[in-house]
């Protein structure tokens, strides 16, 4: 299997991808790499997860930095010469996330814009350019409208999860964004599923694509376990303590959704002398590249990461992944849980979910299509008429920022940056679910003696 060196990356975009982890190419990054930087079109067939992102950011990367016209440094004024459309706004801050890292030693910039947020920041991060732009159909067209968006220079197009946007009804707009682009370009089609409409649109689109398709990374969702914890929002770190000690849980990945939640936690976790490290964007490679390796030899029994910081981890057969805090986007969910059940082995996937993050069970499993039981803890019954706040969003991950102003040109320094005081938007809090409801009250651990009460 070839390496990235020898898909044709340079030096600058392999460096960026080992520091997160990646050893080697998944099938799709195999194919896809080497077609896109030799400059056809390309039709992908590959579902999120397969590392379908890298599989196409990778390649325009190379090209946008190794090109005639590329610029010299980040700050200067450019045109847009990549336009990346997907169909959500998690999505696109997704992928520009990942431009943003895969890039960080080149100077492109990227920058993210999507509806529902204001306006003007975008226009600003317009007018300045970007070299690849993410964005979502709507607000795309809006700015053209506006006459705040110049998309004359465009080489290279991606329509990320294609189908996803037919299914949403984008179909007009794509074709209204085809209309106004150059004739001259690169075309890349991404899309899990191919319907006549796909078709249809690939045949419009792309001229002679190169071909491929993958299978999904892992089927995780049917090969593990999975249990949801009701509990107060107080209560989490207790009851995280209490499921590691009573079960004797010796090696557990506990996902957090900020740095600063993972930081506390790790404190209050040594407190109760359970060994934990976190890993997050704050943290050295090297502080990060050693709690890995401890984690890895089971001298470390709790890994704490939030979910940037645990791509790229890959450890066969961890038994236990918790989430401390639900993620934001469904998908995390399913990327996260896919860290256990690898390669057979039996794995279990446990959620502690207080009243705040009903809502964002419901989208987790209206995308996995199936309702995961739950089970009350014994001396941890939720309070049932604790009222939903709104959750905090990540404190410095920008990712599924939602209600972020969306256009960002990368911070100068640090990579994942500072935190820089930008306050939360609207968050995902809905309507509370009483905390009983559709619950099964069972004993946590086999081990455990006397009666309990059913909340
Ligand atoms: P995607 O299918 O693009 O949503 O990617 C799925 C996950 O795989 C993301 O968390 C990526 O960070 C991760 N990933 C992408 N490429 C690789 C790789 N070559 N090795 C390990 N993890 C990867």
């Amino acid at each position: 299997m070839a390496s990235f060196n020898e898909l044709g990356l340079s030096e600058n975009i392999v460096r960026a991808v080992s520091e997160q982890g990646y050893t080697s190419p998944t099938p799709i990054q195999q194919q896809a790499i080497p077609a896109v930087i030799k400059g056809g079109d390309l039709l992908a067939g590959a579902q999120t997860g397969t590392g379908k992102t890298a599989g196409f950011t990778l390649p325009i990367l190379q090209r946008l930095s190794t090109a005639s016209n590329a610029p010299k440094d980040k700050t200067s004024r450019r045109p847009i010469r990549a336009l990346v459309l997907t169909p959500t706004r998690e999505l696109a801050a997704q992928v520009e996330e990942s431009v943003n890292t895969y890039g960080k030693y080149l100077p492109l910039n990227s920058g993210v814009i999507f509806g529902g947020v204001g306006i003007n920041p975008q226009i600003k991060l317009l007018k300045q350019g970007v070299d690849i732009l993410v964005a979502t159909p709507g607000r795309l067209l809006d700015h053209h409208q506006q006459g705040t968006i110049d998309l004359r220079n465009i080489e290279i197009l991606v329509l990320d999860e294609a189908d996803r946007m037919l299914d949403m009804g984008f179909i007009h707009d794509i074709k209204k964004v085809l209309a106004i682009l150059p004739a001259k370009r690169q075309n890349l089609l991404f899309s899990a599923t191919f319907s006549d409409d796909i078709k249809a649109l690939a045949d419009r689109l792309l001229d002679n694509p190169a071909m491929i398709e993958v299978a999904r990374r892992n089927s995780t969702v049917e090969v593990i376990a999975q249990k949801v914890h009701p509990v107060d929002r107080d209560k989490k770190h207790p009851m995280l303590a209490h499921l590691i000690k009573t079960n004797q849980w010796s090696q557990v990945l506990v996902f957090t959704r900020t740095k600063h939640g993972a930081n506390k936690l790790v404190e209050q976790l040594g407190k109760d002398g359970i060994a934990a490290m976190a890993i997050h964007g704050n943290k050295s490679q090297s502080a990060r590249t050693k709690a890995l390796a401890e984690f890895k030899d089971a001298s470390l029994t709790v890994l704490v990461a939030t979910d940037i910081a645990a791509r790229g981890i890959d450890i066969d057969q961890l038994p236990h992944v918790v989430n401390y805090d639900l993620p934001n986007v469904p998908e995390d969910y399913v990327h996260r849980i896919g860290r256990t059940g690898r390669a057979g082995a039996t794995g279990e996937a446990v959620s502690l979910v207080c009243v705040d993050e009903f809502k964002l069970l419901a989208d987790i499993e209206k995308l996995i299509k199936r309702q995961i039981p739950q089970e009350i803890i014994e001396g941890f019954i939720p309070d049932p008429h604790a009222k939903a706040q709104p959750i905090q969003l990540r404190s410095q991950d920008h990712r599924g920022g939602r209600g972020q102003p969306s256009g960002r040109t990368r911070p100068q320094g640090s990579g994942q940056g500072k935190p820089s005081g930008r306050t939360p938007g609207k968050t995902a809090q809905g309507p509370a679910r009483p905390a009983g409801a559709r619950v099964a009250v069972k004993q946590s651990a086999p081990r455990r003696s006397g009666s309990r009460g059913n909340g």
